[in-house]
């Protein structure tokens, strides 16, 4: 097996991950000619858009995240997600597609990505704001309930069905699905260079000028310092990690991230997972399930398919990656 690993961690070294973080950070706020830029918050999240390109095609980008979140939020009058769990019936042709691949994605990680377990979310207090480990009896019967449930999809009327009592919740696939399509407004619009931040989702377009890729930063386990870098150029890198979303209790730590086999939070050697390709719900999808997964089985999924990269991150701090990461001298 040719695991391509990022080798030994280097000792972080502060200097220059300062000017990592300047370009990073600042450079969404810069402008000059041709460049636009915008930050504000939406899917629950902070977004930022870097285009070289007018600001009719800027407020493009944005018009289309924003009728996303209408569309996928959990709640709202417009939400065709919200319809479903209500209802238990929705015609979109967007929602669709997005549900389908979600489908998809839970049959091809063997479950460790399901777009079933809003309830269980809900019941640890994700979204909540009253967060508290709940009742084992009580996981059990809602996991039971929620995997039992089953999506039916009508192609000719774009009709996305579900029996039995689960919550749908996109929120670990719905952002890469939202990346792919401003790829194709960045294409559609001849937007040759962007940079676009949803939370914990980028998606770079084109290379800078120069031709070269961008440098990007992936953080540690502290979710502040960076663990390692990698180059991308026209691809979406899509990380979830157990310190982006957590509460604690008794000591103990339970991330957003929950693991479909016990319906509670992860909880394995990885602190995060970030995954590279040209399809941005595929990085979502997988970042979320290879985090479940653990670094072993993780691995042989990569192994069985080698269609992405990934870098692994442990809480101990050690980087492994299918060979784009490196660390700095
Ligand atoms: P991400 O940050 O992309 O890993 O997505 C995490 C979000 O997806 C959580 O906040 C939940 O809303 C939802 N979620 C949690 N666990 C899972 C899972 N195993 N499969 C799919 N969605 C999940
Ligand atoms: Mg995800």
């Amino acid at each position: 097996m040719s695991r391509r690993f990022a080798g030994q961690r280097r000792p972080f070294k502060p200097f220059r991950a300062a000017v990592f973080l300047l370009l990073i950070v600042v450079s969404p706020v810069l402008t000059s000619c041709g460049e636009n830029t915008d930050s504000f918050f939406a899917l629950d999240t902070s977004i930022s858009i870097k285009i070289k390109g007018s600001e009719e095609d800027l407020a493009a980008l944005k018009d289309e995240i924003c009728a996303f979140d209408a569309l996928f939020s959990p709640n709202g009058t417009q939400s065709a997600i919200a319809a479903l769990n209500r209802e238990k019936k929705v015609s979109d042709e967007w929602a669709f597609d997005v549900l389908k691949e979600a489908e998809e994605y839970r049959v091809l990680t063997g479950g460790a990505f399901d777009p079933r377990l809003g309830a269980l979310s809900s019941l640890w207090g994700f979204g909540t704001g009253k967060t508290a480990v709940p009742p084992q009896d009580k996981i059990a019967s809602l996991l039971e309930k929620s995997l039992a449930s089953e999506f039916d999809f009508d192609g000719k009327t774009k009709t996305v069905s579900l029996s039995g009592e689960a919550v749908v919740d996109l929120g670990a696939v719905g952002k890469g699905a939202l990346a792919d399509r401003l790829r194709e407004i960045c294409e559609e619009r001849g937007i040759g260079s962007a940079l676009i931040s949803l939370g914990g989702n980028l998606t770079v377009v084109g290379k800078k000028a120069g031709g070269k890729a961008r440098t990007i930063a992936i953080l540690g386990p502290d979710g502040s310092s960076y663990a390692c870098f990698i180059e991308a150029a026209d691809t979406h890198i899509v990380t979830s990690g157990v310190y982006q979303r957590f509460f604690e209790q008794d000591g103990k730590r339970y991330c957003h991230v929950l693991d479909p086999s016990t319906g509670s939070p992860v909880d394995n050697e990885l602190s995060s997972v970030t995954i590279v390709s040209e399809n941005g719900a595929y990085a979502d999808a997988l970042s979320t399930a290879l985090l479940v997964m653990g670094g072993e089985k993780a691995l042989a999924f990569w192994e069985t398919r080698r269609d992405f990269e990934a870098i692994f991150i442990r809480k101990d701090g050690e980087v492994f990656s299918t060979g784009i990461a490196y660390t700095l001298p």
